[in-house]
C-alpha cells in the first residue's frame, strides 16, 4: 500500500515509479510463494511418509511388536494354564493329605490323600467347618491354637490307623487367614516305636536281676582280705556295676516315660520347703566337686506351687548335677527361681567348658554325649528324661551356651501358682 500510494503520488517520475512499484511487487509476490512452498512441504511430509515414501522405523515395527505382543499373551495364557494344573497335579500325588480352612473356619482346600487318611463315611466337601471333620476335642484345641498363630501337632486315630496332624497358621499377607492342615500316616512308626520302647523296658528289666547278684558278690569279694591284682579285679567289677546300675536305672526311666506309662502325680508344694530339701541333697556334691551352689529365689513370700515334687527333683537334680559335673574347682553354681503370674522360670547357670553351638540341639537326644565330655561319667540320658519329664508338665527345656563361657539351662513351665495370701517381699 505504501509502495503503490508513493507510485500514484509522483507523477513526474511516472515511469520510473511505475517500474519501481512493479519490482518490489514482483519481490513481494516471490517471497510469498516461497513461503508457501515451504509450509507445504513440512504439512506433507509426514503425510507422504505415512502414504509411502520413507517411512519412519516405529511405524515398520509396529507389525512385529504386535505379533511378538499377541505371542507373549499365548505364552502367558499357557503359563498359567499350566500352573494352575501344577498346584491340583502336585495334591493329587501327595502321600500326605493336606487341608486348607479359611479365616471363617470352613474348609476351602483338600487333596485326595485327605479324603483317604481320615477314611469318613461321609466325604469331605467344601464349605464344612473344622468341627464337623475333627471332632476330637484335642484337634479343636489344636486348630484354635493355629487360627491364634502357634503351630500345633496331635495324633488322630482314624479306621484303624494313627495319623500325625501338623496344624499351622496360614499367613501368605502376614496376618493369619486360615489353617492349613497336614496328616501323615504314622500307624508303622508307632507300631515300630512300641517295640522299641518294649524291648528297652524287657532288657533294662531282665537285667537288673543279674546285675543285683554281681553287685552282691563284688561287694563279697570285698570283704575279703584280697591282694594285688584280685583287689584290684573286685574294684573294678564292683565300678562297672556301678556304671551298669545307673544306665540301667536311667534307661527304664525313660521307657517308661516315653510309653506313657509315667504318669504325674501335683500336689501342692511350698517353694521355698521344696527348694531347702533340694538344696540339701545336691550340697555333698558340691563340695566334693569343690563347686559353690547358690540358689536366687524371685517370688512373692509363702509362694506355693503345683508339681509332682518326684519329677520336679529329677529334672532340677540332674541339670544340677549336670552342672557340678562340669564345673572347674572353686566354681559356682546357680539356681534361679522365678515364678510369676506368666509362668516358672527355673534356671541353672554353670562356668563349666560350655557346649559347642552345633551340639547344643543334639544333647537332649537319647545317649547323645559332646565329644568333649566322654571323658566324665554319664549315661547320655539325663537331659533326654529331664526333656520328657519337661514336657510331661506341659514345659520345656532349653539351653544357652557360649563355648568356654559356661552353660545356661532353662526351664520354663505354665503358671501353676496357687492363690496368695497377701504377697510379701520376695526373697532372695
Ligand atoms: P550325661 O550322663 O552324659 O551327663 P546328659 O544327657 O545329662 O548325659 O547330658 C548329655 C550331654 O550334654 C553331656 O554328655 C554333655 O556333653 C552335655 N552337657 C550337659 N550338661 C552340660 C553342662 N552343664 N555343661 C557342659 N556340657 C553339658
Amino acid at each position: 500500500m505504501l509502495f503503490l500510494g508513493f507510485g500514484l503520488g509522483l507523477s513526474a517520475h511516472k515511469d520510473i515509479s511505475f517500474l519501481w512499484t512493479l519490482g518490489l511487487l514482483g519481490t513481494l509476490a516471490l517471497v510469498v510463494i516461497l513461503m508457501a512452498r515451504w509450509q507445504v512441504r513440512v504439512l506433507a511430509e509426514p503425510l507422504s511418509q505415512l502414504l509411502g515414501g520413507t517411512r519412519p522405523r516405529v511405524i515398520e515395527d509396529l507389525p512385529r511388536a504386535w505379533s511378538a505382543l499377541e505371542q507373549e499373551n499365548v505364552d502367558l495364557k499357557e503359563r498359567a494354564s499350566r500352573e494352575d494344573r501344577l498346584l491340583p497335579g502336585i495334591m493329587a500325588r501327595l502321600e500326605e493329605g493336606v487341608l486348607l480352612f479359611g479365616a471363617t473356619e470352613r474348609l476351602e482346600q483338600f487333596n485326595p490323600a485327605a479324603l483317604r487318611h481320615l477314611g469318613m463315611g461321609a466325604p469331605l466337601v467344601k464349605g464344612m467347618w473344622v468341627g464337623e471333620v475333627f471332632r476330637d476335642q484335642e484337634g479343636l484345641d489344636a486348630t484354635q491354637r493355629a487360627y491364634g498363630g502357634t503351630p500345633c501337632e496331635w495324633r488322630l486315630a482314624r479306621a484303624g490307623r494313627t495319623l500325625r496332624v501338623r496344624a499351622i497358621p496360614f499367613a501368605p499377607l502376614g496376618a493369619v487367614s486360615g489353617v492349613l492342615l497336614t496328616l501323615d500316616d504314622v500307624t508303622s512308626q508307632e507300631a515300630l516305636e512300641t517295640t522299641r520302647q518294649k524291648f528297652i523296658s524287657n532288657v533294662s528289666h531282665e537285667l537288673k536281676t543279674p546285675v543285683t547278684a554281681i553287685r552282691i558278690a563284688a561287694e563279697n569279694l570285698q570283704e575279703e582280705d584280697l591282694q594285688g591284682s584280685a583287689r584290684s579285679s573286685a574294684q573294678s567289677i564292683m565300678r562297672s556295676v556301678d556304671r551298669l546300675t545307673l544306665l540301667l536305672g536311667d534307661l527304664s526311666e525313660l521307657s517308661r516315660i516315653e510309653s506313657g506309662a509315667l504318669h504325674l502325680a501335683p500336689v501342692r508344694l511350698e517353694l521355698v520347703a521344696f527348694l531347702e530339701t533340694l538344696m540339701k541333697d545336691l550340697q555333698p556334691r558340691g563340695a566334693a566337686c569343690g563347686v559353690a551352689l547358690a540358689l536366687d529365689v524371685q517370688a512373692p513370700e509363702g509362694t506355693a506351687i503345683q508339681a509332682d515334687p518326684l519329677r520336679l527333683h529329677q529334672v532340677l537334680e540332674n541339670l544340677l548335677s549336670n552342672a557340678l559335673k562340669f564345673s572347674p574347682k572353686g566354681g559356682k553354681v546357680d539356681l534361679v527361681v522365678r515364678i510369676t503370674d506368666q509362668g516358672q522360670i527355673w534356671e541353672v547357670h554353670d562356668q563349666g567348658p560350655g557346649i559347642p553351638e552345633a551340639e547344643q540341639g543334639r544333647i537332649f537326644e537319647r545317649f547323645y554325649r559332646a565329644q568333649a565330655a566322654k571323658a566324665k561319667p554319664g549315661t547320655g540320658l539325663g537331659l533326654a528324661i529331664v526333656k520328657h519329664l519337661c514336657r510331661l508338665m506341659g514345659g520345656e527345656v532349653a539351653v544357652e551356651s557360649k563355648l568356654g563361657e559356661g552353660a545356661t539351662f532353662r526351664v520354663i513351665l505354665p503358671p501353676q501358682v496357687e492363690p496368695q495370701e497377701p504377697a510379701g517381699p520376695p526373697i532372695r
